[in-house]
């Protein structure tokens, strides 16, 4: 099966992918964060987990080759190709919180935290089971003396997409982020397909 897929602006989605198949998120436009979650299909308790991800693999940043471990450190993801080269997995998904909060909004949007609950709800996934995401294109820099974090611009230019094989049966949450200091400062689309 292969079939691509478009995340609207500021929104997302949540679909099965089985182990073995391969999952390919493209930033079509240039410049896009893409917030992604991983559930065991099995028991959606077993979850992502960017300090088991980031312990293991002992370095901040992940590309080709690394793993992505859940919650029970198992592999539930491999990166198997990656144009980028730059994601980060320290950072909560933005919601309305992070947006009264950081940007000061009375009216905040929900966020990707909003949209991946709402996508995930149907699988039986609640709020409070949402961990921090592998936050795709997300371009986080980290002064090495003081540890302070920095938001710039995506590095990913147009086109460019990461590939991760799945090592289980997996339930994917995946949005289009809807931070403007994530995305350099404008809501685009995300793409997606599955391989195999
Ligand atoms: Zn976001």
């Amino acid at each position: 099966m292969s079939r691509r897929n478009e995340i609207p602006p500021r929104s997302g989605t949540a679909f099965r992918l089985n182990e073995g198949q391969t999952l390919i998120v493209t930033d079509p436009k240039g410049e896009q964060v893409a917030d992604l979650l991983a559930f065991n299909a099995g028991d959606v308790r077993e979850v992502i987990s960017g300090g088991r991800s980031l312990d293991y693999a002992s370095k901040l940043f992940l590309t080709t080759g690394d793993p992505l471990y859940s919650n029970r450190s198992n592999i539930m993801l491999d990166i198997i190709s990656d144009d980028c080269g730059r994601h980060d997995f320290l950072l909560t998904p933005c919601s309305k919180d992070t947006f009264r909060i950081i940007y000061g909004d009375e009216d905040p949007h929900r966020g990707c935290f909003g949209n991946l609950a709402a996508a995930l709800e149907p699988y039986g996934i609640e709020e409070d089971m949402i961990p921090t995401a592998f936050n795709v294109f997300m371009n986080v820099q980290v002064n090495g003396d003081t540890g302070e974090l920095r938001v710039d611009p995506p590095l990913s230019k147009a086109g460019d997409s990461i590939a991760l094989k799945a090592r289980m049966d997996l339930i994917i949450g995946l949005t289009a982020c809807s931070a403007l200091q994530s995305n350099g400062g404008s809501f685009k689309p995300i793409e997606w397909e599955i391989v195999g």
